[in-house]
């Protein structure tokens, strides 16, 4: 446990239970002396949130439908309302239909393509202009993003083409923000058993050929992404922007199948 997030106000999108990313940062944080508010998507998951933010000390939980203005702006009305402003923001969500998840790119529907770019990619976007205006004294912002942005993973299809975008907006938002003092950065976590990854066609098979090909020949932690996101978000960081930094025990910089690796 560190001070480094002494003092520091941020909001975690993106929480769900106990296996969320977003949950892994959370604590990551808390424990370096952050405050947190926390939104969560709807009704259904406040039974699992509430609890989990009370045990951060945090009462500031709040519904937020990234896909719905309105709910964005009520989110942000309520942080002012409370706060006053913003230190950090952690956008750990995505969504896609998982009946889209398996088989081929190629056959994407329109309707599954604009919703998957709506809430994965538009949303951080949107997220950014509130924040902008509440991060006074400079800010930092992390979302996660994953490889399949980057080169062709089986099944992760629009997720893909959507992670892909999204890191680029993160290069054009480090740009509009730099000048206030706000940074804007990408992970890109290795594979870690989500409700999201379940989603995903063959992800056990996806997880264990990360294992046995990755250089640390191993996956990653929530735990382990939320260290490399405290970093971003505190002071560890303060040079640091519009960067995706890999958090995947290696596995980016392999081209090839490890000699030792075992058939899956
Ligand atoms: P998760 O299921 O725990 O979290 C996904 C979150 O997105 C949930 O809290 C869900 O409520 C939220 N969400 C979906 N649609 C929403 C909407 N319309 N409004 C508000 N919230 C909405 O899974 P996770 O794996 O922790 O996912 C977090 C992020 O990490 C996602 O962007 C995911 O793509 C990314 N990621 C995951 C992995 C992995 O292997 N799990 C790897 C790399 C990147």
């Amino acid at each position: 446990s560190t001070n480094l997030m002494h003092g520091k106000r941020g909001l975690i999108m993106g929480l769900a239970n106990d296996k969320s990313i977003a949950w892994g940062i959370a604590k990551a944080c808390a424990d370096a002396g952050a405050e947190l508010a926390f939104s969560y998507q709807g009704d259904a998951l406040l039974k699992r949130v509430k609890p989990l933010a009370e045990s951060l000390g945090s009462d500031f939980v709040h519904p937020c439908d990234v896909g719905d203005e309105a709910s964005l702006d009520a989110l942000f009305a309520e942080i002012e309302a409370r706060w006053g402003k913003l230190d950090f923001v952690v956008h750990a969500i995505g969504f896609s239909d998982k009946s889209e998840l398996r088989g081929r790119y190629v056959d994407t529907s329109p309707a599954n393509f604009r919703m998957s770019m709506d809430i994965s990619v538009y949303s951080f976007t949107a997220v950014m202009q509130r924040a902008e205006k509440l991060m006074s004294d400079g800010g930092s912002a992390v979302t996660l993003t994953y490889y399949g942005a980057e080169k062709v993973m089986p099944h992760y299809n629009v997720m893909g083409v959507a992670k892909a975008a999204l890191e680029a907006s993160v290069r054009y938002l480090a740009e509009d923000l730099g000048k206030d003092g706000i940074r804007v950065n990408a992970i890109s976590a290795g594979t870690i058993k989500t409700l999201a990854a379940s989603g995903i066609g063959d992800f056990r098979y996806i997880m264990k050929w990360n294992e046995y090909n990755s250089p640390l020949r191993r996956t990653v932690t929530q735990e382990e992404v939320g260290k490399s996101a405290l970093y971003l978000l505190s002071d560890l960081g303060s040079a640091v922007t519009g960067e995706v930094l890999h958090v995947d025990a290696g596995y980016h910089v392999v081209g090839m199948k490890a000699p030792d690796a075992p058939d899956i």
